[in-house]
């Protein structure tokens, strides 16, 4: 009933593995505009949640639906055409470019990796990618051979080879993990910036950087909601601290 008003619902999804229940009968639904973290102890089922958003793993049963569009049965590439974007842990940049040639060749026109370099540059892409660029904290890097930045600086720029794409849905799997707290604080200020129009779900263990950019929490166990809510609310769910304390 209250579904399209949601950017993004998940509806009774299950997936089992060899009879095994990775996610569980899970329902959860995400705002435009907002920026939600999911936590839960190891093997809780957070990671296999998002592989089965963008088409990695297919569900068993229940539905995913994003903006009233129906992913479940979509295949990967239709899922990002859909503007589903999603970040692993390890970056995967082209090391050899550079920033600049980065973000050019995500821009969406440029789908064919070696295509896009040679096509001539034309001045709106060179203006998209100063945009994310300094979005990005990158805009005084962008001669500089990607493979040459810094880990955290890394893990920005694929964020921006994805915002380039503009993704209407972001997922991010533990963005701040082998960051510096500066570089976590600027990351948390990046997030932030980028819900206009969109929404972000990231996996993070990072308690304090949760507390520092979720709008809400799902915390997951066994495949299925636990708590959710704002954090000091999960935080302070007996059920919570249990399975916590319990690790
Ligand atoms: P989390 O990200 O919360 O640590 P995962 O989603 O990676 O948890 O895993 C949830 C559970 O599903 C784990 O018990 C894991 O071993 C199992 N699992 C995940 N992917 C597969 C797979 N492809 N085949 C079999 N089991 C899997």
């Amino acid at each position: 009933v209250h579904q399209t008003e949601f950017a993004l619902a998940v509806e009774g999804l299950t997936v089992s593995f060899d009879g095994f229940k990775a996610v569980n009968d899970l329902s959860f639904y995400v705002d435009e505009g907002e920026i939600r973290v999911i936590i839960g102890p190891n093997g809780a089922g957070k990671t296999t949640v998002l592989d089965l958003i963008c088409g990695r793993t297919s569900a068993t049963s229940g539905s995913i639906k994003f903006r009233g569009k129906e992913l479940t049965r979509m295949k990967e590439h239709q899922i990002v055409r859909a503007g589903v974007g999603r970040k692993f842990q390890n970056p995967s940049i082209y090391e050899d470019l550079t920033v600049f040639e980065n973000l050019e060749i995500s821009f969406p026109r440029g789908r064919s990796v070696f295509g896009a370099l040679a096509f001539k540059r034309d001045s709106a892409v060179v203006a998209k990618v100063a945009e994310i660029a300094e979005m990005i904290f990158l805009d005084g890097d962008l001669d500089k051979q990607a493979g040459l930045l810094s880990h955290g600086q890394k893990q920005w720029l694929e964020i921006g080879m994805l915002l380039i794409q503009d993704p209407e849905l972001l997922m991010l799997d533990e963005p701040v993990a082998g960051m510096s707290v500066a570089e976590r604080h600027k990351t948390a200020a990046l997030l932030r910036r980028i819900t206009k129009g969109r929404s972000v779900i990231v996996i993070e263990h990072d308690m304090k950087f949760v507390a520092d950019i979720a709008d809400r929490v799902t915390v997951l166990h066994q495949g299925k909601v636990l708590s959710e809510g704002s954090m000091e609310r999960v935080q302070s769910d007996p059920k919570v601290i249990e399975v916590y304390l319990g690790q």
